[in-house]
């Protein structure tokens, strides 16, 4: 990803109110075309740092920048570069949703001429031209989000920041939802920078997650090496059906590393280490004519870090 050209980029960035440090000296840079989570649980400071990157609150200390716009000196250029669905999209209920495009393609300065053609197109990309001439009041919240999803997509920016675009929908809608997002950055080339504390949900489409609590940044990276970040200095347990259990088997995982804590309990053997040793004890059992029944991790992984940070704090459900 090192080669890639960086297009949002904060520096140093901190928001303070009064006693409440929202956003503490974050540094964060995203790539063209990727799609980034910044995830973390409810008042870790996300909204914040969206706006700041918006342009519509400024920063106590810092620097945003977006496609190389400073977000602060140079906000109306920053407002044409990217698409904003903020967590309530506001739209007018009593009017449809043709009739709310046709209102935001009016405020984005859109040609007359182009308007119907871009809205019918639209409204086909997010799949609501069957609703198009309903009322917004008589919409699902799944479609109220499609709809913002258009609304974004009305200034055809380059970068789309989406906060918490899965929140309050059914599976169904979830999926609808994931589908089109992913496609705005493999299909349209955009950048998508998605904020949302339902890790579980949204991880899945994002080539890179930063977790974010409390305000700083714990941990950025692809999701599938980040629990070794946030939890390098926490053991790894490894649970293991191994057949058969005899008292050559502890010396031989012993001789592995004899740091290791190993437990027997009811024949499944757990070995807890600073060290993840898995190659070497699977490659150490065939060696020695252990049959591996199974093998699962547990300490660093995914699931380690929704329960750490996001169920406990805040009750989220999985
Ligand atoms: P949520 O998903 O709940 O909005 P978040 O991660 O987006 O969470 P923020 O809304 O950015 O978090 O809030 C971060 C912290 O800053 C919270 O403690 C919040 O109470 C505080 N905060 C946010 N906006 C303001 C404000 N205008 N005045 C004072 N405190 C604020």
């Amino acid at each position: 990803m090192t080669d890639k050209k960086v297009i949002i980029r904060t520096q140093g960035l901190t928001k303070q109110y009064k006693d409440i440090t929202a956003v503490n000296s974050l540094d964060l840079e995203i790539y063209e075309g990727e799609i980034f989570g910044l995830l973390g649980p409810n008042g870790a400071g996300k909204t914040t740092t969206i706006l700041m990157l918006l342009g519509l609150t400024e920063p106590t200390k810092g620097i945003a920048e977006i496609n190389g716009l400073d977000t602060i000196k140079e906000t109306i250029k920053v407002k044409k570069t990217v698409g904003y669905l903020p967590d309530h999209v506001g739209f007018y209920e009593d009017m449809t949703g043709r009739e709310n495009l046709r209102f935001v393609a009016r405020l984005n300065d859109i040609k007359k001429e182009e308007i119907e053609d871009r809205i019918d197109n639209l409204l086909e990309r997010v799949k609501l031209t069957n609703a198009a001439d309903k009322k917004v009041g008589t919409y699902s919240r799944g479609m109220k989000q499609r709809l913002g999803i258009a609304d974004t997509l009305m200034k055809d920016p380059k970068i789309i920041i989406l906060d918490e675009p899965t929140l309050g929908l059914d599976p169904e809608g979830i999926n609808d939802m994931l589908g089109l997002i992913a496609e705005l950055a493999r299909k349209d080339k955009r950048t998508v920078l998605i904020s949302s504390h339902l890790l579980h949900q949204v991880q899945r489409i994002c080539d890179r997650v930063g977790i974010f609590v409390d305000g700083e940044l714990l941990a950025v990276g692809p999701i599938d090496t980040l629990g070794e970040k946030v939890f390098k200095d926490k053991n790894l347990t490894l649970e293991l059906g191994i057949s058969p259990v005899d008292d050559k088997l502890i010396s031989l995982i012993k001789s592995i590393n004899e740091d290791v804590k190993i437990r027997n309990e009811e024949n499944r053997i757990f070995v807890e280490s600073r060290e993840d040793i898995r190659k070497e004890l699977i490659k150490a059992l065939s060696d020695n004519n252990y049959e591996l029944l199974f093998l699962k991790q547990s300490g660093r992984d995914l699931d380690d870090i929704y329960s750490q940070y996001f169920c406990e704090k805040e009750g989220v459900k999985k």
